[in-house]
């Protein structure tokens, strides 16, 4: 297997590495906001962050450095950035890891992001079930306030920046970042209709950024080795860097890996994640999170980069890898997605708050085997209606599952429907005399 440098995970995988505020400080840290802060223009960091490709690790894959740019420069008035931890997304737990084992790396890009589009606050908005997350942040917090990292005249450079940890109550939605804001601001997380984006009107309708865990701990090696370094890793020049993996579902070795993106679906799978648990054949991958489309097993030589994985009709999201094994269930396991959307619909707009329940009703149907073929003109027809007709990006996300194994798998909704009819006659005649 070749080797590969680690650049998040580096520091919590050498021995008796504990993530303290002295362990960090030991392994280099916050040496990149000694750099920054009074020495290197704020608009020259932007540009930086830029130069080294980055993009958002949390779904959309924004690049950052873009990101920041949007903000009015002319602007006087405060400015928020905000650190998206609700990671809540079904099979994605890389964020968790990041702040539970190395708070202080996501803390410093936190700084450097402030400093870069000039914000004097900082908000971490933490999953409310990442309890042990929160202690663990709130404790790096204190630590990095007594050390003069945070707070005012920082180092001695003139510079104010406060953070505060703000825990959620547990709504998938609040990692939408419109939503997160509301949440922030003490109120309902609602998703906004935009535009306005947050650019210009986000938290307290101030202009904000609203950044990843993943995305903002990338930062303080970016300043320390360079954007050319960053930019040289991965698959340049559109995909750059690492990118934490999580795998999993029916392999052997289900953990989180941060490889450089452009590795197949392939080797994450096999070289790392030690292959399929029971040595049977691979049937399906969600490769990015429950909201990205499924792949086949015909997939497994797709490269692991925003463009590459997109081209192939899925996206990379949150970086949640999911393998299943032949033998299992495609409707069953879109059903399962499905039923989790439907939980978390936050019911603002009409086609996924009636669409939801209409879509999990008729694939449990299905999977009942009470299932008529019609029903999957209706799941098509459902899914064509809510996708690219909602407030959020929800809408589009949780079709996706079913749509892709529709797809790749009509075959196995048909069967069960067959059965249906063998098991069930005449309860699907009545059935189609009501209809
Ligand atoms: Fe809420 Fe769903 Fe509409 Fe998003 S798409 S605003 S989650 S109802």
């Amino acid at each position: 297997m070749p080797q590969y440098e680690k650049i998040l995970l580096k520091n919590m995988e050498t021995s008796g590495y504990t993530g303290s505020l002295a362990d960090y400080e030991h392994a280099g840290g916050y040496q990149a906001l000694r750099k920054v802060l009074g020495k290197i223009a704020p608009a020259e960091v932007t540009e930086l962050v830029k130069k080294s490709g980055l993009r958002g690790r949390g779904g959309a894959g924004f690049p950052t450095g873009v990101k920041w740019g949007f903000l009015p420069k002319e602007y006087q008035g405060p400015k928020y950035l905000c650190c998206n931890a609700d990671e809540s997304e079904p099979g994605t737990f890389k964020d968790r890891q990041l702040m539970e084992r190395d708070p202080h790396q996501m803390l410093e890009g936190i700084l450097i992001a402030c400093y870069a589009i000039g914000a004097e606050t900082a908000y971490i908005y933490i999953r409310g079930e990442f309890a042990l997350g929160a202690r663990i942040v709130e404790r790096a917090l204190t630590e990095a306030r007594a050390a003069g990292y945070i707070g005012r005249n920082i180092l001695g450079t003139g510079v104010t920046i406060e953070i505060w940890l703000h825990r959620g109550a547990g709504a998938y939605i609040c990692g939408e970042e419109t939503a997160l804001l509301e949440s922030v601001e003490g109120k309902r997380g609602l998703p906004r209709v935009k535009p306005p984006f947050p650019a210009t009107h986000g938290l307290y309708n101030k202009p904000t950024v609203v950044n990843n865990v993943e995305t903002l701990a990338n930062l303080p090696y970016i300043i320390t080795r360079g954007p050319e370094w960053f930019a040289s890793i991965g698959s340049p020049p559109k995909s750059t860097g690492t990118r934490i993996f999580c795998v999993s579902g029916h392999v052997k070795l289900p953990g989180n890996y941060e490889v450089p993106m452009g590795m197949t679906f392939r080797e994450l799978i096999y070289e790392h994640a030690g292959g399929m648990r029971s040595d049977k054949p691979l049937k399906a991958i969600i490769p990015g999170g429950a909201s990205a489309a499924f792949f086949t097993e015909q997939h497994l030589d797709v490269k692991m980069d925003f463009e590459s994985v997109a081209q192939a009709g899925s996206m990379l999201g949150s970086g949640g890898v999911t393998v299943m094994e032949e033998g299992t269930n495609m409707v069953w396991a879109a059903l399962k997605l499905m039923e989790f959307f439907n939980h978390e619909s936050c019911g603002k707009c009409s086609p996924c708050r009636e669409g939801s329940p209409w879509l999990v009703q008729t694939m449990r149907r299905i999977v009942a085997k009470r299932g008529r073929m019609e029903d999957l003109e209706t799941l098509t027809d459902l899914c064509k209606n809510i996708a690219g007709r909602t407030v959020c990006a929800f809408g589009d996300a949780e079709v996706a599952p079913i749509m892709s194994t529709l797809l790749h798998w009509r075959h196995e909704y048909e069967e069960l429907i067959r059965e249906a009819e063998v098991t069930h006659p005449k309860e699907l005649a009545m059935a189609a005399v009501r209809h």
